[in-house]
Formats: C-alpha cells, structure tokens, sequence
C-alpha cells in the first residue's frame, strides 16, 4: 500500500522536501517530490526526522491511541537532562567524574563508581538531575542526527587558561542549533593563570554575553578537579531548568531513547535507556530499534534492582535480544507480536536498503571510472 506523498510528507514534518528527498536517497531510495512512498519507507524517513508514523490500520489502532497529545493535568515535573560539551582537555571528564563520586549526592554512601551512559544525581535540597555520560558533541550530534533530542540543557566547559577553541565553539553552535540553553563552566580556576575575564571577552565577541557583564547566558567558575563550585554550578542547571518547565505524563507506557547497549558475557545484552514519558516496569515488553524483549530486570546507575523508572530516569535494562543503537528510540507495547513484527521489518529494510545502497555505490563508481 502506497500513502502520502513526498512533499505531503515534508509539509506534514515542516521541512523542506529537497530535505526527504535527500533523506530517501541517503537510505538508497529515488523519489521525487510527487512520489507516494510505502509504509516501510514512509516510517524510516519520518525516524530521520523524529517523527512516529500512526497508521490507522486496525492492528495499529491500540498503538496509535497511545500517541494521544498529552493533556496539561497527567503532566508531572521532571529531571533536566544535561549533556557537557566542550574543547578537548578543557574538563568535561573531570567534571562527569566528580559530580558522579562526589558525595554531595544526598542519601547515598559514596558516589556512583560504574561507568554507564547515563546517570542520575540527587542535590543536598533533594532535587535531581540526569547527566548524559557522553562527553563531547559527536554524541550529541549522532543523538540528534537520529532525530533523538534528549538534552534540555548543555553545559559548555572552557578552561580558563586556555582560549574559546575550535570545539568550543563548534559545541557552542550545536546547542545554538538545537535551541538547548547554555551554562558556561569556566574551569581550571585554581590554576594560577586562570584568567576567566578573558573567556568573558572571548564569548562576548561572538555575541554570548554571561550574566555577570549583563547578559543572559549563565555561567560559573568552577575547578573541576577540586570539585570547587561545583556544587554552584548545579543550582544553575536547576535554576534554568526551572525557567524551562520540564514536565513528562508518567502514567502510561514508557518511551524514550537508548543511551549505550552492549553485549555481557554473564547477562546478555544490557542497554541503558533514558524514559523520556511514561514508566517503565520490569515484565514490560520493549522495542528499541529493531531489537526487542521482555524487561527482565532493571538496574539503576548504582547497580541496585529497580521495579519502575519514570521521566528523565536512566536505567540499564536486561532482556533485549540484542544491542540497539545509542540514538533508537524505545518504546513498550502492549501487544509482544507487535513489537516483534515491526523490529523484524525494520531489520528486513536495512538489510533491502544497504543491499540498495551497495547497488547505488557500485554505478557511482561505475560512472567515475567512465
Ligand atoms: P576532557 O578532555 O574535556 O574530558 O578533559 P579532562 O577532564 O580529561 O581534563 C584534561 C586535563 O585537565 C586532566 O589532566 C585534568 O586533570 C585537568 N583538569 C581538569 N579540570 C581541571 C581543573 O579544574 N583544574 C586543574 N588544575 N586541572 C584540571
Ligand atoms: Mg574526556
């Protein structure tokens, strides 16, 4: 069955067709702009773009239901998920390290020491924040790329000895481009030549003017390695985060984003997502990209048994049969055929469209060689 058009479909995502057509030759498909496209096709360009497809077939209709807007009053505040991005060796790792160990997370004995993608942090006033254990923008942008925008907020780390760098700014561009607000960590202040006044100048020329010298950009000073200000930091992110009015309905089935997924001798594939609404339970059945499975259990970044994850909540989860790509989006089904037949077509369509794309390669190279 064929269904809308190319640019039906492209007036439908508010972008330009030139974008699908370009997006459908990327996946090795030739259309033109007044081409109806397949199912298949129709839901792989709209993944590229971050947009689920609702097909009104009766098989669908339970699913489609689902994807009802949400109404203001099942709205609950959530946690801001926070990416850090930054030149190389100017502190983001330092920085992850010491808000993960840091004991100013209250309740808990000690820090976090595993490594995952994703973890939450509750502050001393009991409020919470979840970082994205991704340093650096490739993530960002792979995330983004897969029409996965997960962050709310960046934090931009810049060492104050040193200048705006190239990555600095090309970080400073993609949050810009993702219209995610910025906080500056200006770091490495113990060192004595720290001159953060002369990051201020840096970014003031290039139109980011920090709160301090009156703009509205907020920024901090901080030692990442002596965790100094750190915490100062963090009620800047909550401050912001506030100003956005984060809120997710955690009363329906989970969906959100994978983090990481890989293989573990002893338990199988293990994958970190981050809900993005709804809550997850241990015994959901999930898709993820074209992997699927029963939870069979879920972890939090600690290690300890979960039972049930809501919004802006990262969990490691036991039971897929196999590892998803950071970026898929994920989602519970009610109907365990369902979700198993919709990650078998979407496996049958990568193998058709690499198999495609391979064909495509050959005649450009071909055509090069004439
Ligand atoms: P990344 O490449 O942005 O992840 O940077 P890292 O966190 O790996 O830091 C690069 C180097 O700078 C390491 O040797 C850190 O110990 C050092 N460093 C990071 N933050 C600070 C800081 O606040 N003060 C000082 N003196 N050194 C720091
Ligand atoms: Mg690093």
């Amino acid at each position: 069955t064929e269904y809308i058009t190319v640019g039906e479909l492209a007036s439908l995502m508010d972008v330009n067709p030139t974008e699908v057509i370009s997006t459908c030759f990327s996946l090795g498909v030739m259309v033109t702009m007044n081409q109806r496209l397949e199912a298949d096709t129709l839901q792989l360009v709209a993944d590229e773009f971050g947009y689920d497809i609702e097909f009104s077939d009766a098989d669908l209709e339970e699913a489609a239901e689902e994807e009802t807007p949400d109404k203001e009053e099942d709205l609950s505040p959530r946690a801001p998920i926070v990416t850090v991005m930054g030149h190389v060796d100017h502190g983001k790792t330092s920085l992850l390290d010491y808000v993960r160990k840091a004991n100013v997370i209250a309740g808990e004995s000690g820090g976090i020491t595993q490594h995952i993608g994703a973890y939450n942090v509750q502050l001393e006033n009991g409020q919470k924040i979840t970082f994205l254990d991704t340093p650096g923008h490739e993530a960002f942008t792979a995330m983004r790329a897969r029409g996965a925008q997960v962050t709310d907020i960046a934090i931009i780390v810049i060492a104050a000895d040193d200048d705006v760098m190239p990555q600095t700014k090309e970080a400073i561009a993609h949050a810009q481009a993702a219209g995610v607000p910025m906080i500056i960590a200006l770091n490495k202040v113990d060192k004595p030549n720290a001159n953060p006044d002369n990051i201020r100048q840096q970014l003031s020329s290039m139109n980011i003017l920090v709160e301090e010298w009156g703009g509205n950009v907020q920024s901090q000073e901080i030692s990442a390695k002596f965790g100094t200000n750190v915490d100062l930091l963090l009620e800047k992110v909550l401050l912001q985060a506030e100003l956005l009015e984060l809120k997710a309905n955690p009363d329906k089935k989970a969906q959100g984003v994978v983090i990481e997924a890989s293989l573990d001798k002893g338990r199988g594939y293990v994958s970190t997502v981050l809900i993005q609404s709804g809550t997850l339970e241990v015994g959901d059945y999930v898709l993820a990209g074209k992997n699927h499975g029963k939870v069979k259990a879920m972890l939090d970044e600690r290690g300890k048994p979960m039972e049930l994850a809501g919004p802006s909540i990262p969990v490691t989860i036991l039971g897929l049969d196999g590892a998803p790509t950071a970026g898929d989006k994920f989602r519970v089904f009610e109907d365990e055929r369902e979700a198993k037949s919709i990650a078998n077509k979407r496996e049958q369509l990568q193998r058709e469209q690499s198999i495609r794309t391979k064909k495509h390669l050959t005649l450009d190279e071909i055509g090069r060689r004439i």
